[in-house]
């Protein structure tokens, strides 16, 4: 199926991500209040929802052996670009290059500086949501600029070079794979269902 003429792409969602006790119930019924961390008057999703009970689990998250065998036909060639609804940065910890990967709904473990717009990827969450100041500051040289997280919030829009990325590679491809996914939530659905195989 994935030949070295071909251009294809990858399209990965949460459940590639269950071996790390991430279950696909815990993923989706968390991921939406997870979203709502931290903001004043939502006291109810916070409590229900307790933020060390997935900050433990995505910490201690390790790629299973679908982001390493997904990582690894990238740098066969097998495998042009990836594209992920995932926030939980294993695609990242399995080796995959940021510049073979756009992350449509921002990452818990990545904060990018206001300024520059120059990632940093760390080994603990970043906490927040929605661009908040993280406290940290931009080394670029020059720079300085503070550093925000990059888990967007339900209003928010998709990053523009990423989602831009995206809709570049599926055009230019000649297959996409949609892996762990039901395709239920958007952009996925409306923007990549034309080339896809569901596995
Ligand atoms: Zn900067």
């Amino acid at each position: 199926m994935l030949k070295d003429d071909e251009k294809d792409i990858i399209y990965s969602n949460q459940i590639i991500s269950n071996n790390n006790n991430l279950s696909e119930e815990n993923i989706e019924t968390k991921q939406p209040s997870l979203n709502k961390r931290g903001r004043e008057g939502d006291e109810a999703v916070v409590g229900e929802d307790s933020p060390s009970m997935y900050q433990h689990s995505f910490e201690s998250a390790t790629p299973t052996i679908t982001h390493r065998s997904i990582t690894r036909l990238v740098q066969l060639g097998l495998v042009e670009y990836v594209i992920t609804q995932n926030v939980d940065g294993l695609h990242r910890r399995s080796g995959l290059s940021r510049s073979k990967l756009a992350v449509l709904h921002g990452c818990l473990f990545t904060e990018i500086c206001e300024k520059c717009k120059t990632e940093y990827f760390r080994n603990f969450d970043i906490g927040g949501v929605s661009f908040q100041k993280t406290g940290r500051y931009c080394t670029e040289l020059g720079c300085s600029g503070e550093l925000q997280d990059t888990i967007l919030d339900w209003e928010d829009e998709l990053p523009v070079e990423d989602w831009a990325l995206s809709q570049d590679q599926c055009q230019k491809s000649d297959l996409i794979l949609a892996i762990g996914t039901s395709l239920r939530i958007e952009p996925g659905k409306q923007s990549f269902v034309s080339k896809l195989s569901l596995y």
